[in-house]
């Protein structure tokens, strides 16, 4: 099957280094696979994303050179889409209806036990949950190796819509991925606990699963994770060459002498294997610094 890789930002924000960590790897990735490299804009958590962030992503992307072959997606244009699952789901009786506030889920470390069932708060509107079952869900990821985890036990019954009637991203990013065709997911390590709900939606829906190779995170001076949210510093379309370089040395790809960032991609690509990714071969993951 031909390669299709995909950077799915969420536009919360400028893009900073850790997205760009993540945005280098996908697309050096998907290039030396010989393959496409798309981009989807996701675009459903509108309480945390900042107008005019997903165009300036999009600039940004462009100015490191790195452009999309097929027309940028838009999660907030796809609710036809993610109803047509939900509708699934909900007709298999895999979903329900959840009125937990914050404190119920709080009292249960952030597992859902189904305190709601008992006093269902039918002034609001529920989120709605799928059933997690009492299976281990397993992968390989291509850098990571193998990893398993229980529904049931490490994550319980998961949102897939949320009160106010959006769409979750657990479901939103398997049927993007699966409507696009994606061949290969490549991300950051922090949502490699997302998967196996991933996996078990995809298996739910029917859908293909595709391979999976989560990068390692980078991490800022208090070895937490640099993120928009945070305000991490985004980096700089004026003076793309320093940042992409160290973005492509943190992935433990070449960086070669090149002026342009394109040359500076062409030689990543080139020199691209996941046996020399940073995290290959058992390094501890995620615990490098940056000083962007
Ligand atoms: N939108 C997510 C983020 O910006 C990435 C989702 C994904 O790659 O599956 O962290």
């Amino acid at each position: 099957m031909h390669y299709r890789g995909r950077f799915a930002p969420s536009p919360s924000g400028a893009l900073h280094f850790g997205s760009l960590v993540a945005a280098v790897g996908s697309f050096v990735r998907a290039r030396a696979e010989g393959g496409a490299w798309l981009v989807r804009m996701e675009d459903i958590d509108p309480p945390r994303e900042i107008p005019g962030a997903a165009s300036d992503i999009l600039a940004t992307l462009g100015a490191f050179g790195m452009r999309a072959d097929e027309p940028v997606v838009y999660q907030s244009l796809r609710d036809t889409a993610y109803d047509r699952a939900f509708a699934r789901l909900r007709d298999a009786d895999l979903v329900f209806p959840c009125w937990c506030s914050r404190v119920d889920l709080e009292a249960s470390a952030g597992i859902h036990r189904g305190a709601c069932r008992a006093a269902p708060d039918t002034t609001r509107g529920p989120a709605w949950r799928l059933r997690a079952p009492d299976v281990d869900v397993s992968f390989i990821d291509l850098l990571q190796g193998t990893q398993a985890q229980n529904l049931r036990r490490d994550v319980g019954d998961f949102v897939i819509r949320r009160v106010e009637g959006w769409f979750a991203y657990q479901l939103a990013v398997v049927v993007d991925d699966a409507d696009a065709a994606i061949t290969e997911v490549v991300r950051g390590s922090d949502l490699l606990d997302s998967t196996p709900r991933q996996i078990h939606l995809q298996q739910l829906l029917g859908l293909q699963t595709p391979a999976y190779l989560h990068l390692p995170v980078v991490l800022d001076a208090d070895g937490r994770k640099l993120s928009k949210a945070d305000h991490a510093r985004p980096v700089d379309r004026c003076e793309p060459l320093a940042a992409l370089r160290m973005a492509i040395d943190f992935l433990g790809l070449e960086v070669g002498a090149g002026v342009t960032p394109a040359a500076l991609l062409e030689r990543a690509i080139d020199s691209f294997s996941v046996a020399r990714l940073r995290g290959a071969n058992g390094a501890h993951v995620g615990t490098a610094e940056c000083e962007t």
